[in-house]
């Protein structure tokens, strides 16, 4: 690789990771930065939930592209990604959630997802841990789940496979975007490269001021191995209300069953909430909630709960492309609670679009150009 990469990504989550492989696969020399470990950000804290989604039109497309990617991508990724083609199966606890399954399935097969609606005896049949009563369900088969570090560390080796150069240890800390393509690391070495994609996740707003990307906090967790107490990924519809919520702190029942057999119990969202501690008040609300949903929860015997950031921005989507006015300076965060699913559409949008080629799904709802006003020149961490 040339001295000067043709793109600098800044951080190695599975963003910064699927963006490096996609920029070496165009023939981009690209350079990785991060100081380390691996996927150690919010892609070491997710659940690793592949899921189509359909809150708005953009949303759907990002995320159906991305799933469409990640099963093209399956044959090739190795066992420890753990990749489990489970389904999600959205819950419909009364006849009003009921209403959301019909109207859910309708917007997905106009879109082509296969779906199957489930009334209160085939949720019983497929999820015999589910409490009786429940009013039905909804069925995306082809959801699925990965763990994942590891997806992210197989991509940042297929980007080195395909010639990218990685950095990762407290000496590849960025402390600052200094003019264009230029990175200022905090061991104060300089880095001159042709563009600068910052894909660090929640801390984004550390590196380019002014981005309206604020940190929204979750819990999970993980207990010891119970392997068919859960067979789909099982989200509340009422998960939709906590997902929207724009102040309170909320709560949602949402279990994956892991290939290792243990069940990963979430999740909770939290503005205003910046340290990382585990908040035994939201934890207790989040375990009670599952307990509502699986009576039997509360027996399994529980390995270890931590916490994340999810990057949320005001209209839920991520922001994909240039600064305004700094075509050197490209941004790949704040997606939220989807990350994992659609870091593979992104690093295709940001690639496609650095490559002048034309983005296999419309790139505008992503652009940062649609905050225009909160975008500042990038400036010091
Ligand atoms: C509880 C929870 C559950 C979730 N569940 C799911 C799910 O089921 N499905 C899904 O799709 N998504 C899920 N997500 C969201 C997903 O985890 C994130 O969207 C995704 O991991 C973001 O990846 P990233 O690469 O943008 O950020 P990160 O993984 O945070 O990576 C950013 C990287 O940048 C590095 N970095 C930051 N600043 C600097 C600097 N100055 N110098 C050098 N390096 C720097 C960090 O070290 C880090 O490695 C969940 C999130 C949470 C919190």
């Amino acid at each position: 690789m040339s001295q000067t990469p043709d793109v600098i990504v800044l951080g190695a989550g599975i963003v910064g990771a699927a963006c490096a492989r996609s920029c070496a696969q165009a023939g981009l020399s690209v350079l990785v930065l991060d100081r380390g470990p691996i996927g150690g950000g919010t892609t070491a804290a997710g659940m690793g939930h592949l899921v189509v989604m359909d809150d708005s039109e953009a949303q759907f497309a990002l995320t159906s592209r991305s799933c469409q990617l990640w099963q093209e991508l399956r044959a090739e990724l190795p066992e420890d990604v753990e990749y489990d083609n489970c389904g999600t199966l959205w819950v419909a606890a009364d006849d009003e959630e009921m209403a959301e399954v019909d109207r859910k399935a309708r917007f997905y097969q106009e879109r082509g997802v296969a779906v199957e609606i489930l009334d209160a005896a085939g949720v019983a049949s497929s999820e015999p841990e589910l409490r009786p009563g429940l009013a039905g369900g909804l069925r995306v088969p082809a959801d699925a789940v990965i763990y994942p570090p590891c997806a992210a560390a197989y991509l940042l080796a297929d980007a080195r496979r395909k010639g990218g150069r990685v950095e990762m240890d407290c000496n590849a800390g960025v402390a600052a975007i200094e003019g264009p393509g230029s990175v200022r690391l905090t061991s104060g070495r300089q880095i001159q490269g042709g563009i600068v994609v910052v894909a660090a996740g929640a801390l984004t707003p550390l590196l380019v001021p002014g981005l309206p990307i604020k940190k929204r906090k979750g819990h999970l967790v993980i207990t010891d191995r119970y392997p068919g107490f859960a067979h789909h990924q099982i989200v509340e519809l009422g998960y939709l209300k906590s997902a929207h919520a724009t102040q309170a702190d909320s709560v949602a029942f949402n279990i994956q069953p892991r290939k290792t057999g243990q069940m990963l119990i979430g999740s909770s969202r939290q503005y205003n909430a910046e340290g990382t501690e585990v908040e035994p008040h939201l934890l207790g609300r989040m375990l009670k909630r599952a307990e509502s949903y699986m009576p039997r929860i509360g027996q399994l015997s529980a390995l270890r709960v931590w916490t994340g950031h999810r990057a949320a921005t005001p209209d839920k989507l991520p922001i994909i492309g240039p600064v305004p006015g700094n075509d050197r300076t490209w941004i790949a965060s704040g997606h939220e609670g989807l990350g994992i699913t659609t870091s593979l559409a992104t690093a295709e949008i940001l690639v496609d679009r650095l490559m002048g080629r034309n983005p296999a799904i419309p790139a505008a709802p992503y652009d940062p150009a649609r905050f225009e006003h909160a975008a500042k020149e990038p400036t010091h961490a």
